[in-house]
């Protein structure tokens, strides 16, 4: 196939163009990390734990003291 940056012939299997390193795949391949990332690592739901966890060890510095 050709690389669809440079024109370049690369193998069929590659998945990155040798010369500029343009992603042969990047169509199917990055929704699929990028829906991986957000579905464990969500700001919004992390947030909330966060909070809880300063909470609870705040007041655990409160009753010690
Ligand atoms: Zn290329």
């Amino acid at each position: 196939m050709k690389c669809r940056q440079c024109g370049t012939e690369i193998a069929d299997k590659a998945l990155i163009c040798y010369r500029c390193g343009t992603a042969t795949t990047e169509a199917k391949y990055q929704p699929a990390a990028v829906h991986r990332r957000s579905s464990y690592l969500r700001p919004v739901l992390l947030v909330p734990i966060v909070a809880l966890l300063v909470a609870l060890l705040a007041a655990a510095y409160a009753m010690l003291n």
